[in-house]
């Protein structure tokens, strides 16, 4: 396993006071992943002129989110004095990678870790590349572990540990185009911004429930469509929930994404079973939020995920009753057949069981591309993302304090 620091990180020495008193451990800044409006705080901090804040932003913008630099050096138009104070004071990022695997089918999965802030040890989470036909999807995470419980999701499994930090979700992006060389020929800009690009598109699919992140969620999509910076527009970022109905409207509205449901049932007594969310959201309030998701169009659909477990969920009056569910919501049905992992409870429908239904939706009028399994050989597939990371009780921690 490789164990590559990947960006410079040093400790600030005692003699340098913290540029900014964190709220919490969580919070401790990083150069990638902070607003505009946060950088300028920190460079005014450092004492950098109100009359000069503005242009060292955007140069700083442009060396982390154009030119992929992982090294405050080598910002050659930023005066040396700056490049002096960021170097002693505020980190680029604080990613490691510890693990890259590549699968027969090109899917790349990174294990990333990052420092504890927090969660009494450092953590991990991983960031999926998907390379298709003239694209690339990176599938990032927003929480280590999740919160729910999904009984077919492999995540579910591990106890929440904590949120990632808007820099940590930046960070899997800015990673991941610099790991695949996305940043050479930072400066070619014929055929708009994702031309010639390796990730074209964000999903945010990975490990957790993105909206019990919310802020630090919208923060980081923020920085990832900013058009002077990593540029992705965000007709090109995907937000998947398990169905926090109070929230989705605020999707739409703050954030500007599409939106991806895992709806994965279409009766209450089942979908409890499988999404125990939806308790708390039925069904039919998540789809009250979907038909006045802000936005919604016939070129914004909201895609309705549906994993496929065999004898459960898979016969064709489920996929009837799925067509008539979201009658009248400009939509995509993403059948997504179940990707096993050690110990789960399911098993994945039969082709031909898939076919009938993929069938039945089609008919509807409803686009409803099956989800080719990718990166299955290194359990990078939907569902099956896991890290070893585990929060430490109280005790424990007591136990590690130095
Ligand atoms: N927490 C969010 C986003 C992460 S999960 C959510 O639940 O939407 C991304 C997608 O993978 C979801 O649709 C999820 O239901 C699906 N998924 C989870 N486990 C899976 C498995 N084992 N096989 C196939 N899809 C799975
Ligand atoms: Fe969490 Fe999504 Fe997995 Fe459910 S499917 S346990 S919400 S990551």
């Amino acid at each position: 396993m490789a164990n590559l620091a990947l960006l410079n990180r040093r400790a600030p020495t005692a003699a340098v006071a913290p540029l900014v008193r964190a709220a919490s451990a969580e919070r401790e800044p990083q150069l990638i992943g902070a607003s505009r409006e946060e950088l300028a705080g920190y460079l005014a901090a450092m004492g950098v002129s109100e009359r000069q804040v503005a242009m060292r932003v955007a140069q700083i913008w442009h060396w982390l989110y154009v030119r992929g630099v992982t090294d405050v050096s080598a910002m050659a138009n930023v005066s040396a004095p700056v490049r002096d104070a960021l170097f002693e004071r505020l980190p680029v990022g604080s990613a490691t990678m510890v693990a890259e695997e590549v699968s027969r089918d090109g899917t790349r999965k990174w294990l990333l870790r990052f420092p504890d802030r927090g969660a009494g040890r450092p953590v991990e989470v991983e960031t999926v590349y998907i390379p298709e036909e003239g694209r690339g999807t990176l599938c990032v995470s927003s929480q280590v572990g999740c919160t729910l419980n999904c009984t077919f999701c492999h995540t579910g499994t591990q106890r929440m540990v904590r949120n990632l930090t808007a820099g940590e979700i930046v960070e899997q992006v800015v990673f991941a185009r610099r790991r695949l060389g996305d940043f050479n020929g930072a400066e070619r800009s014929a055929g708009g911004p994702t031309a010639g690009r390796m990730v074209t598109n964000v999903v945010l699919m990975g490990m957790g429930e993105p909206l019990y992140n919310f802020d630090n969620v919208k923060a980081a999509m923020a920085v990832v469509a900013d058009g002077d910076g990593l540029s992705l527009s965000r007709r090109r970022i995907t937000l998947s929930t398990s169905g926090v109905v109070p929230l989705i409207p605020r999707v739409g509205a703050e954030m500007g994404v599409l939106l991806a449901i895992s709806l994965h049932a279409v009766r209450d007594e089942l979908r409890d079973v499988l999404v125990p969310l939806n308790r708390k959201y039925p069904i039919s309030a998540l789809m009250d939020a979907c038909r006045a998701y802000p936005g919604l169009s016939n070129a914004r659909r909201i895609t309705f995920e549906y994993v496929m477990l065999k004898g459960i969920n898979d016969g064709p009056a489920d996929a009837r009753a799925l067509v008539e569910l979201i009658r009248g919501i400009p939509a995509k049905i993403n059948l997504i057949p179940f990707n096993p992992w050690p110990g789960a409870p399911y098993e994945c429908s039969a082709w031909e069981t898939i076919e009938v239904f993929a069938d039945v939706v089609n008919r509807a009028g409803y686009a409803s591309p099956v989800r080719t399994p990718r990166g299955q050989d290194i359990l990078a597939a939907c569902g099956q993302l896991r890290s070893t990371s585990q929060k430490l009780s109280a005790r424990e921690r007591r136990a590690t304090a130095p």
